[in-house]
């Protein structure tokens, strides 16, 4: 594969016109001072960021290596279910972070406009310069790259995506209708458990993205700099759950039903 290098990211593309990897660049190097600023988290060593330009790379480029071994091996049985997740993501996800290390796949934007955009339309504010939804989308998988080695709660791990991407940005990028996907939601009382975002519906995929933001936006406008000492170093989620309940005042067990009340009292138009 062919590559550009923006700051210490590796870009690497096929099939990319000149504009679609000057996109990337910029807003690689747009993202890296952004995600720093808002959380102290820097671009790790081997980070890299795949160009999609058909489905064809996304399939080899995605695929685990138990996935490929499934694929090759025991193809009939297999085929079924990796053939239905990747079907989804690809139908819903502008882009993707592999959970165990630092390498993000993005499309580029002909590819986004083929997608399903039934989802970024329940969370998002239409954009109206369509290269800013791949703009987004790399700051928003950088953010996952760049704290993958901390195992993040997905709440948490979505939520900084999010929000950086409303930093880098320059304004709110999430609709404040989405707050109705936090309560009453019947998701809610198994969201400590959800470790993927892509099971379950589009509401509950749509309620795992606006559950993220909105918590991690109003930690940060009642404790800034609360979510960046969360980030230092890895932890396990009963802890990141103690510092929550000691910040908030929220006892453990209470948490999950009570936030969401402040959190739409706070926001609610
Ligand atoms: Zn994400």
């Amino acid at each position: 594969m062919k590559h550009v290098i923006a700051g210490n990211i590796k870009i690497l593309y096929n099939n990319a016109g000149k504009s679609s990897v000057d996109l990337f660049a910029n807003a690689c190097t747009k993202s890296i001072p952004v995600i720093y600023e808002t959380w102290g988290l820097k671009a790790p060593a081997n980070c890299k960021v795949y160009i999609m330009t058909s489905w064809q790379s996304y399939l080899f480029q995605t695929l685990s290596w138990a996935e490929k071994f499934f694929l090759v091996v025991v193809l009939p049985i297999s085929l079924p279910q990796v053939y239905m997740k990747m079907s989804k993501s690809w139908r819903l996800f502008s882009g993707w972070t592999v959970p165990s290390r630092p390498n993000c796949w993005i499309k580029t934007l002909a590819l986004v406009n083929m997608s399903s955009h039934e989802l970024r339309d329940k969370v998002h504010i239409q954009e109206t310069d369509p290269d800013n939804i791949v703009r987004l989308a790399i700051c928003h998988e950088l953010t996952h790259a760049f704290s993958v080695h901390l195992k993040l709660p997905l709440w948490l791990s979505e939520g900084i995506a999010m929000y950086t991407t409303d930093k880098f940005a320059g304004k709110i990028t999430v609709k404040a209708e989405s707050l109705k996907y936090l309560e009453p939601n019947p998701h809610k009382n198994r969201s400590t458990n959800y470790t993927k975002l892509t099971t379950g519906d589009d509401d509950r995929i749509a309620y795992n993205y606006a559950r993220g933001y909105w918590l991690t936006r109003y930690l940060e406008h009642n404790f800034p700099g609360f979510i960046r000492g969360l980030l230092v170093k890895r932890q396990s989620k009963r802890k990141i759950e103690q510092q929550l309940s000691l910040k908030t005042g929220i006892p453990v067990k209470d948490f999950w039903n009570e936030i969401d009340k402040k959190i739409v009292a706070q926001f609610a138009l």
